[in-house]
């Protein structure tokens, strides 16, 4: 295995990298930050091949490296033995992974969902938070729902943050992004239940009938599913509140939500 080694942070492939922890450059590259030998090894058997591989001398010799690092290099991407400091600086960590991978996005179009893929679909309104973003992400792969739509302005699904909560299904989920106005459009042709969750529902979500192919929304985390896609929503559905809380976190409601409709 044949790879540069790189030891200065001023290094022009160390500073991109670390260049990736900004929105801006993730927008305009369309690449993306992943931590971590086994999350790169599963990306890989997800089709998925690291444009840049960084690792650090604590994972030299590691068979799944070695693999990792032929992959990249096999695909003409860029394969580089760093020092642990740079590692450090690239995660932004005291304590970083030995490998940190860039790889490229991947949005799937709305107007290419197959709703019959699979049984349950989730869709974020505004989420906010990538932790709740990666977390939801993560859950949706776990049950088998068939992706996840970004609806309006959300957190970036492919920041650090967001990737790190997802512990790999960012691979494995297809995500989708669409306006407002444009989900809204697009909805008309669901053939199963569009289904709202929102804590004025009369609805306990228990005892909600939910055909297939089920299309979940989730509102913000601060105001609640907006009165647009309230609208549209064959079922309106409320998770019971029965202690001090007024809400339940959104990952949380998302993650009962998936598994009540996939039961
Ligand atoms: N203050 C917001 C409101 O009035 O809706 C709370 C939003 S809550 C933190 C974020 C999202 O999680 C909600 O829009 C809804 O989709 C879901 N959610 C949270 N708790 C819920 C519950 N008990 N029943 C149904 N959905 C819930």
């Amino acid at each position: 295995m044949s790879a540069r080694q790189v030891t200065s942070l001023t290094n022009p492939t160390v500073k991109a990298v670390r260049a990736l922890h900004r929105r801006r450059e993730r927008e305009d590259t369309g690449l993306f930050l992943a931590e971590g030998l086994k999350l790169t090894t599963d990306a890989l058997d997800l089709g998925h091949i690291p444009k840049i591989l960084l690792y650090g001398p604590d994972a030299a010799g590691q068979p799944l490296l070695r693999r990792a690092a032929e992959a990249t290099a096999a695909a003409g991407g860029d394969v580089v033995e760093v020092s642990r400091a740079i590692l450090e600086k690239v995660s932004r960590r005291d304590n970083p992974q030995t490998v940190v991978a860039v790889f490229g996005q991947v949005f799937t179009r709305l107007d290419e969902l197959d709703p019959a893929s699979a049984p349950c679909w989730v869709a974020l309104e505004s989420v906010r938070d990538p932790g709740n973003l990666g977390t939801i992400v993560r859950t949706a792969d776990a049950a088998g729902v068939g992706g996840v739509i970004l609806v309006g302005e959300t957190c970036d699904p492919y920041s650090v943050e967001a990737v790190r909560a997802t512990m790999g299904s960012v691979f494995a989920t297809p995500l989708y992004r669409a306006t407002t106005a444009g989900f809204v459009a697009w909805r008309t042709g669901w053939p199963g239940s569009v289904v709202g969750t929102l804590l004025s529902a009369d609805a306990d979500y228990r005892a909600a009938q939910y055909k297939k192919p089920t299309l979940i929304l989730m509102g913000p985390e601060q105001a609640g599913l907006s009165p647009d896609l309230a609208a549209i929503c064959d079922l309106k559905v409320k998770i019971p509140m029965r202690g001090r809380a007024d809400s339940l976190n959104l990952a949380v409601a998302t993650g009962i939500m998936i598994y009540a409709v996939t039961a």
